[in-house]
C-alpha cells in the first residue's frame, strides 16, 4: 500500500467518483467538483487528463457536431501525478480539444490539483454554453418561461450549484404534471378531491394516460428532486444531476414525439376527407 495517498473507503468512493469518458471530465464535469486522487484511481485520472484521442461532441461554433483534436494535453503523466498529490503545493493544468473542421474552434479547461485533489476550476466555452444549444428543441414545447428555467437549471450545475438547480428541474417536472392535470379537468376526467389528497407519485399514477410513459414509470423523478433540494448535499445533487436532465430530456422528447404524430394524423385526415369528398362530388358529376 502506498503511504502518499488516502486509502479508499466504500462511502468515500461512493462521492468520488470519476468520470467514464475524457468527454464527461474535460467538457461535461461541473466545476468545482472534488475528485481524490488514490492508489486506486490514480491511472485512470491521469489518463482522462493526458486523454490524446479524439473527443466526439458538439461543435457550439459549427452548429453540429464534430470530432476533436489535442494539441495541448494537461501533461500530467502517472510519475508527475504523484509527485502533485505528494507534496502540498498547488498546481495547475490546461486542456484543449480542437475542433477538426476549424483550428479556431477550441474548448480549454482549466484544472487545479492540490493535495491529493483535482478539480475542474475552468472552462470554456462553459458546459453551459455546450449544452443549451442541444436543448433549443425544447424552446417551443415548454414555452419561454419554462425553458429559461431549464436553462437556469444547467447553468447553476455547470457551476457547481446542485441544490438549486435540482429546484428548477424540479418546477419542469410539476410543469408537466400540472399540465396533464389541466387537461384531465377540462375533459371532466379527474376526481378533484382525490386528486389534491394524492401524493405527487400517485397523483402521476391518476394521470397516466395523459403523461408521457416514461414519466410514469419513472415517477420516482419526483421524490429523488425533492430529497435533493431538502436533505441531499451539493456534490450529491451534482452526481444525480445529468441522469435526472437525461429522464426530463426523454420524457420531453417523448411528448414532441407525440405532438408531431397527432399534427400529422390531423393532417392526413384532413387530406383523406377531402379526397373522399372530391370522389364524391366526382360520382355526382
Ligand atoms: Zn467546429
Amino acid at each position: 500500500m502506498n503511504e502518499d495517498f488516502p486509502t479508499e473507503n466504500p462511502i468515500e468512493s461512493l462521492e468520488n467518483e470519476i468520470p467514464a469518458s475524457a468527454r464527461e471530465f474535460h467538457l461535461e464535469m461541473p466545476l468545482y467538483k472534488e475528485i481524490v486522487i488514490t492508489e486506486a484511481n490514480l491511472e485512470k485520472v491521469s489518463g482522462l487528463l493526458d486523454f490524446s484521442d479524439t473527443i466526439d461532441t458538439y461543435c457550439i461554433y459549427c452548429d453540429k457536431e464534430s470530432v476533436f483534436e489535442t494539441n495541448d494535453i494537461a501533461g500530467s503523466g502517472v510519475p508527475k501525478l504523484r509527485v502533485y498529490t505528494k507534496y502540498k503545493t498547488e498546481t495547475y493544468l490546461t486542456s484543449s480539444y480542437i475542433c477538426t473542421r476549424s483550428s479556431a474552434h477550441v474548448y480549454t479547461s482549466y484544472f487545479r490539483i492540490y493535495g491529493s485533489t483535482i478539480q475542474k476550476v475552468g472552462q470554456f466555452p462553459s458546459v453551459a454554453d455546450l449544452q443549451i444549444p442541444q436543448i433549443q428543441k425544447y424552446r417551443k414545447l415548454l414555452g419561454n418561461e419554462e425553458f429559461k428555467e431549464f436553462t437556469r437549471a444547467i447553468g447553476l450545475a455547470a457551476h457547481g450549484v446542485g441544490i438549486g438547480s435540482f429546484v428548477y428541474l424540479r418546477r419542469i417536472f410539476e410543469g408537466l404534471i400540472e399540465e396533464a392535470h389541466s387537461a384531465a379537468s377540462q375533459n371532466h376526467e379527474s376526481n378533484e378531491e382525490e386528486y389534491r389528497a394524492s401524493r405527487i407519485e400517485d397523483r402521476i399514477l391518476l394521470l397516466k394516460d395523459l403523461l408521457p410513459k416514461f414519466l410514469v414509470q419513472h415517477r420516482s423523478i419526483y421524490s429523488i428532486l425533492s430529497k435533493g433540494i431538502h436533505e441531499l448535499s451539493e456534490q450529491k445533487c451534482l452526481k444525480y444531476f445529468n441522469p435526472i436532465r437525461v429522464g426530463i430530456e426523454l420524457i420531453l422528447d417523448e411528448k414532441i414525439k407525440e405532438l408531431d404524430r397527432k399534427e400529422k394524423e390531423k393532417k392526413a385526415s384532413e387530406t383523406i376527407s377531402k379526397i373522399t369528398g372530391e370522389l364524391k362530388t366526382n360520382d355526382a358529376d
